[in-house]
């Protein structure tokens, strides 16, 4: 294995200095195309450019850092948006890791002319649209959309992005040919890599998402009026499916599965009707394609069994997303990288929450690597990584990215958009 070793104090004095754009307490408030965001932009490319790579901010606001040396090349990177009141690593690890192992390489005689480029993907937390950096480079995204997304701040994407001044400036694309892959480390933001003391997480797959809306129609009626025996209330059958949910997954759930009722609607909602109509909005999540069918499949039976006095009726939303395997080739790499960095306390294991990498994987072969999130919490100002773990992530990406290159075919493999 190699000698190849990151600057721990480097490396964390950036990841450190990147949290004072739009720092919030210990927290950080900087969702895509904010003022902060557009300066951590700016910050990142002149860092790149010191890096000796070929920086730009792109069309769409993505930083991209291209190595000027040829392919075949491995693509790191991650993003540096944030949700409205974020944590301070999500993402930015994976962005700041990148940096520093492209800087790495370059500084040792032995891998200088090894080839990594170096993305910041913008709004991977969908502020505007969700990973539109990333869908964007692999040609997935529908630009229709770009000129009347609207944000979470009521501003039109286009006019956020002329404000930033990246008007008709050119978009990155990915180049067929030159990329072996697409690495991206990132923190778990969940509790099972602390919970079970393990430091690196190697990736398997990242789940896939379904949303179903079941529609409850009864009778609206007087609450005061209305005999109990009498009544249609869709409101009542909507929280008895719930328990029936909450009661029948388990049954066939898998390790990972996690199912919300996260949006309730009651029509008309009020304290003196009976609901007359009713809706819930069910998501589920899961590794496995296969299990995601079978909820799915038993949300139509439960419907079905309810359907009668009050009408049921479920419906698949749109905007599936299935579950992505990560590149074993590249996984046995990060966990041959992991093993000679962390031995037996580094842990198979798939991802919970969506990643770019799950974008860039139906492009090229793409693996992930996870670090421990103290307390499993991310999405909130208290999100945080001893730093021991986060300089252990960089440098098992570092070694990861070495192996891959110098094992690299020199016409690596690319999929079509
Ligand atoms: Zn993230």
């Amino acid at each position: 294995m190699s000698t190849l070793t990151i600057n721990d104090e480097r490396f964390l004095s950036d990841l450190y200095h990147l949290r004072t754009f739009g720092a919030d307490g210990i927290g950080v408030i900087r969702p895509s195309l904010s003022t902060p965001d557009v300066a951590a932009r700016h910050w990142l490319r002149t860092r790149m450019e010191e890096a000796g790579l070929e920086a730009q901010i792109d069309r769409v606001g993505t930083v991209f850092g291209r190595s000027p040396r040829p392919g075949p090349a491995l693509l790191l990177g991650s993003h540096t948006d944030t949700q409205p009141k974020a944590g301070w690593l999500d993402g930015a690890f994976g962005v700041m890791a990148a940096l520093e192992v492209a800087r790495t390489l370059r500084e040792q005689p032995e891998t200088a002319g090894l080839a990594v480029d170096v993305a910041s993907w913008i709004d991977e937390e969908g502020s505007f649209l969700g990973f539109l950096g990333s869908r964007s480079f692999c040609g997935l995204q529908d630009l229709s959309l770009i000129d009347t997304a609207t944000g979470r701040d009521g501003r039109l994407l286009v006019a956020a992005l002329a404000e930033a001044g990246l008007a008709g400036r050119p978009r990155v694309q990915m180049e067929d040919g030159r990329y072996a892959g697409y690495l991206e480390a990132h923190i778990e933001q969940g509790p099972f890599l602390e919970a079970d003391g393990n430091r690196i997480g190697v990736v398997t797959r990242i789940v896939g998402i379904r949303t179903m809306l079941i529609r409850f129609t009864g009778i609206q009626n007087h609450a005061g009026t209305t005999p109990m025996p009498m009544r249609k209330d869709a409101g009542r059958a909507l929280v008895e499916f719930v328990n029936r949910i909450h009661a029948e997954f388990p049954k066939i759930a898998g390790e990972r599965t996690v199912w919300t009722a996260g949006r309730i609607e009651l029509d008309p909602g009020a304290a003196s009707v009976i609901p007359g109509a009713a809706e819930l909005t069910l998501q589920f999540r899961d590794p496995e394609s296969e299990m995601m069918n079978r909820l799915q499949e038993r949300v139509f039976e439960l419907a079905a069994e309810a359907d009668g006095d009050i009408g049921v009726e479920a419906i698949m939303e749109p905007g599936t997303v299935e579950p992505v395997a990560m590149d074993e080739d590249l996984l046995e790499q990060v966990a041959a990288a992991a093993e000679s960095h962390a031995p037996n306390n580094w842990v198979r294991m798939p991802s919970g929450a969506g990643h770019d990498a799950q974008v860039l994987a139906l492009r090229m072969p793409s693996a992930m690597l996870f670090v421990p999130s103290i307390g499993g919490i991310s999405h909130d100002f208290a999100e945080d990584t001893a730093d021991e773990d986060l300089v252990l992530g960089c440098q098992v990406l570092a070694t990861a990215v070495e192996s891959i290159l110098k094992a690299a075919p020199a016409a690596p493999p690319s999929r079509p958009a």
